[in-house]
């Protein structure tokens, strides 16, 4: 058992511990752990010989006892146990994800607005992950707080962008944003603006309480925007603090399917959005999906295998998420 498929089954764990307000501090306790192995990727196996599991961050002696279970037998009978308990077991549909053919990240920060690294460094992490492309998107004017970029500092990040293509040749970089769905569906930039960008990804961000039927109305407008490509954490909800916003999912995610609009699942670990049960239910609306770290620094790019349990939980098939699409296919959907 490798650390990215042990990160996956703690994660699991984790968010399905979730579930039950009893189990919060359990529940944190294996996520943190999920992720602090899908990022330092430790020889468990190794580990496990010399009793050594609780030397990586994050494992205490009870996480260590279910690795010590996976490794030695490849199956977590805790984790099948909490999918009957949670009522949501192992399904015959699940799909296959296979990581080695995933391109490239759609959805990333940088300095420009509250990401923690240069452009320069987010692209040389994407080439160290081998990706073909990433997509750079900063958020939009709205979010004063991380100083959003407007129509000029688009144009400004944009003279950057073709420097920093310049020196890293091997990783195509999409110019996009991540905008603010505003209170009435409208978005946190003209369309003349949108236009112009490689990728626009349409996230809410706040007023996320709105009343089911105005949110509803809310996300059907973004979804109806020609220059939408994709919903970013469509629910906003943040496991373990904030339940996320209601609205006609189904509505919502069937008028997405029609746009050609893609639902995102979000795996950094404070939001996990799409949850496996609402991407599945994109899904049965007809949704195609991309996959993404939400990277605000390079070492986020190593999430990613989190969302692709999360994908296959949810049965999707991998022709269905963009990311796995090479980079002329992608620019081409992107049109
Ligand atoms: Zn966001
Ligand atoms: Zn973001």
């Amino acid at each position: 058992m490798d650390a990215v498929a042990a990160a996956q089954v703690l994660s699991e764990i984790g968010y399905l511990l979730r579930q039950n307000e009893a189990e919060r501090f359990r529940a944190k306790a294996f996520a943190a752990a999920a992720w602090s192995i899908v990022i330092s990727r430790p020889d468990l196996e190794a580990l496990q010989k010399t009793n050594a599991l609780t030397s990586v961050e994050g494992v205490g002696p009870g996480i260590a006892k279910v690795l010590a279970g996976l490794i030695e037998t490849g199956q977590s009978t805790y984790l099948d146990r909490l999918r009957v308990e949670m009522g949501q077991p192992a399904r015959d549909d699940e799909s296959q994800i296979d990581l080695s053919q995933y391109k490239g990240d759609v959805h990333s920060h940088t300095k420009w607005s509250d990401g923690k690294a240069t452009m320069l460094e987010m692209a040389q992490g994407a080439r160290a992950m081998h990706y073909q492309y990433l997509g750079i998107t900063d958020h939009s004017p709205r979010i004063t707080v991380v100083h959003g970029l407007g129509a000029e500092r688009l144009l400004e990040q944009s003279r950057e962008m073709a420097d920093v293509q310049s020196k890293v040749a091997d990783v195509t970089l999409f110019q996009g944003i991540e905008v603010d769905i505003l209170e009435d569906g409208s978005l946190d930039l003209p369309d003349a603006v949108l236009e112009l960008l490689d990728i626009v990804i349409a996230s809410p961000h706040v007023k996320l309480r709105q009343e089911p039927a105005a949110m509803t109305e809310r996300m059907l407008r973004a979804v109806s925007n020609p220059h939408v490509d994709v919903i970013g954490h469509p629910t906003g909800r943040r496991p373990g603090s904030r339940p996320g916003a209601d609205y006609d999912f189904e509505l919502v995610f069937r008028e997405a399917a029609k746009n050609q609009v893609a639902l995102e699942i979000d795996c950094d670990p404070a939001r996990m959005d799409l949850s496996p049960e609402m991407a599945r239910l994109a899904l049965e609306c007809g949704c195609n999906f991309t996959m993404d770290a939400d990277a605000h620094a390079p070492i986020e790019f190593a999430y990613v295998p989190m969302a692709a349990w999360m994908a296959r939980r949810a049965g999707i098939p991998q022709d269905r998420i963009l990311n796995f699409l090479d980079v002329d296919e992608l620019t081409a959907a992107l049109q």
